[in-house]
């Protein structure tokens, strides 16, 4: 009889929202995270009052009831809705996602038709250009931004900040990664287009804290250095970290994104006035620029702290000892890791989950739904 019936190996979203099912089937769980906080990259670090999203920023979103209600009968979520705005190489601001904000600002277009017609010609160079080299589909997101939105608004809206993030040309880039972007023909500054979105009240550690309520936990423990031990004291074990180090990089190491905030207090009440401002141009040397409590407090409620922190995101490749944050999901690396999801579909007694151990760009929402459709099934 082993003493437990899973291990889980890292104590972020997957995990922690693993470790909640499972002990509710009855399941006994220890968790594991070699962080001395549980969490992952949704943990939050409480400064001057402010939860501060210490691994960047976290907006939960999702179109499935089921999820929603999941997440809040842990801890209810605020109405924060993410409109982010871009500073742009010309020096303005700009409404995201694209929409018709932005069309105004970008070409002084007032009608839905009146930007169609702006669009389609902003979008005709590429389109005959792929139509004339006999390609459907665009290869890379270069094309795809162009073909989706034109020349305008890729050169001051997305080439500038997606060559900074990813460190890679855009069009050596899936073009998966620019479909996450609603194009929208409404006035209508909402980031996501799902049905349900907020913030945790009073913080993400509230959300993970409460899956974890009652399970065994271990923090600053690293799996790999007693891997021996961990594998042999539970019946199956969860890995939500590196996939490619679970496997001694035996097919050689996959690429990661990863962030280096410079976060700063300032004796400013509201220094940006949005919680997220990106800056799009190539010559500025961070992403984004992050002001925590607007997560938290709405309109004038944010003068009730006459302090604010903000985050200045500088996005660099990952290397060992780093916290990796996104999967490179290039040609090259997709390559990689399907040959360690090929090694992981023949395991009997180990599941593995989430952006690391799968090498995919996932959102939280989609987490929490993956966890909870496999214990209908378990
Ligand atoms: N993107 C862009 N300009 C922006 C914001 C996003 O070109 O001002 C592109 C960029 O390629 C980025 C992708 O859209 O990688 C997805 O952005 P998202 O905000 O979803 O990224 P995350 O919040 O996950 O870092």
């Amino acid at each position: 009889m082993k003493k437990y019936d899973y291990l889980i190996v890292g104590a972020g979203l997957f995990g922690a929202t693993f470790a909640y099912l499972a002990n509710k089937q009855g399941k006994k769980c220890l968790v594991i995270d070699k962080r001395s906080h549980s969490g992952g990259n949704i943990y939050c670090e409480e400064v001057e009052g402010i939860n501060v999203h210490k691994y960047g920023a976290h907006i939960f979103h999702t179109s499935d009831k089921q999820v929603w209600n999941f997440v809040n009968s842990i801890v209810p979520f605020n109405r924060y809705t993410n409109c982010p705005v871009a500073k742009a190489p010309n020096g303005k601001l700009y409404n995201l996602p694209f929409n018709m904000n932005t069309f105004y600002q970008m070409w002084g277009v007032m009608t839905p038709e009146e930007a169609n017609a702006k669009l389609h010609e902003q979008r005709k160079e590429a389109i005959d250009r792929m139509k004339a080299a006999g390609v459907a589909e665009p290869r890379n997101l270069e094309e795809q931004a162009l073909t989706l939105i034109g020349k305008d608004i890729y050169e001051q809206l997305i080439k500038g900040y997606t060559e900074k993030q990813w460190g890679r040309k855009c069009e050596e880039l899936p073009s998966f990664i620019i479909r996450r972007l609603p194009v929208r023909m409404t006035f209508d500054n909402n980031y996501f287009n799902d049905t349900y979105q907020g913030i945790p009240i009073g913080g993400y550690n509230k959300l993970i804290d409460g899956l974890l309520e009652g399970i065994e936990v271990k923090l600053a423990t690293d799996f790999f250095i007693n891997r021996e031990h961990w594998e042999t004291i539970a019946d199956k074990i969860v890995f939500t970290g590196k996939i490619d180090e679970f496997y001694n990089y035996r097919f050689g190491k996959l690429e990661y994104r990863t962030v280096r905030f410079e976060t700063e207090v300032l004796d400013s009440p509201n220094w940006q006035g949005n919680a997220v401002v990106n800056y799009t141009s190539a010559e500025v040397p961070f992403t984004r620029i992050i002001e925590h409590k607007h997560f938290e407090s709405f309109g004038n409620e944010v003068y009730t702290n006459p302090k604010t922190v903000i985050s200045k995101e500088f996005s660099t490749e990952w290397e060992d000892g780093m916290e990796p944050f996104y999967p490179v999901n290039d040609d090259k690396n997709q390559k990689i890791y399907f040959k360690y999801k090929e090694l992981a579909e023949m395991e009997q007694n180990i599941i593995f989950g989430g952006r690391l151990a799968e090498y995919k760009y996932y959102d939280m929402a989609p987490i929490v739904s993956q966890v909870l459709n496999m214990f209908f099934t378990i």
